[in-house]
């Protein structure tokens, strides 16, 4: 009796872990926005502290999708991050950092992108809310944490100079930026880009991680390292 009663415990201790495990998984919310149809992504779990990814919310309806969200979850937005400063990808910075007291967080390599904000909104004619200097910035190997969770790092040039992707092993998943599409890849004649260094980066940076991972992307659906291996024609 008192066996059947003890592996009934460790069944049910068990069968528990797997429910709290399975529970506490990353929540991923995107939205698309602005003129140029960017995907911005909040990233939370059940601490309810959140990442917000690339906002590119243009204007104030936008802004207000994005602050709704935060709010109707009750989520603490506690880091700004960007995969890398073309416009699109940091249209909500200066909101975002105003609204959450945050900085945004991007790799250093991408700075002459940064700084080129202002200039290629006017450009393209837009009007943009300038983004406050980063504080610190990332590179291959950092690790960013929030609520339970973490996100790993991957150094991804090649569509801008300073590209990251950020991942998550137990969970599988990437947030690509603008490196890897649903059936194509970013482009690479922006200044600082590069076709070979952006197929090299995709090949030895996210192939390895696994053709399970499943790939949010800066732009478009989301799709997986296995189907993009197969089936992209860019890296064929
Ligand atoms: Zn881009």
């Amino acid at each position: 009796m008192t066996l059947i009663t003890s592996i009934g415990k460790r069944l049910f201790s068990l069968i528990w872990q797997r429910f709290l495990e399975a529970d506490n998984m990353i929540r991923i919310k995107s939205f698309t926005f602005s003129p140029i149809q960017e995907n911005t992504y909040i990233l939370y779990d059940d601490i309810g502290e959140c990442v917000i990814i690339d906002p590119g919310c243009y204007d104030d309806s936008e802004r207000q999708a994005l602050a709704s969200f935060i709010e109707e979850n009750k989520l603490k937005p506690v880091r700004l991050l960007n995969t890398h400063c073309h416009l699109d990808h940091i249209f909500g910075n200066g909101f975002v950092s105003e609204k959450y007291n945050l900085k945004p967080e991007f790799n250093k390599h991408d700075l002459p992108v940064f700084h080129a904000f202002a200039a290629t909104c006017n450009l393209y004619g837009l009007s943009c809310d300038p983004s406050p200097e980063a504080e610190s910035y990332l590179d291959e190997g950092d690790v960013v944490k929030f609520g339970e969770s973490s996100l790993e790092i991957v150094f991804t040039p090649g569509h801008s100079p300073g590209s990251i992707t950020f991942y998550n092993k137990d969970d599988k998943f990437m947030i690509s930026g603008d490196v890897l599409f649903y059936g194509s890849v970013g482009r690479t004649d922006l200044p600082g880009g590069s076709m070979e260094t952006l197929v090299n980066s995709i090949k030895t940076k996210l192939f390895p991680l696994g053709d399970d991972f499943k790939v949010y992307s800066g732009h478009g659906p989301s799709t997986t390292i296995g189907f993009e291996k197969k089936n992209n024609p860019f890296l064929q």
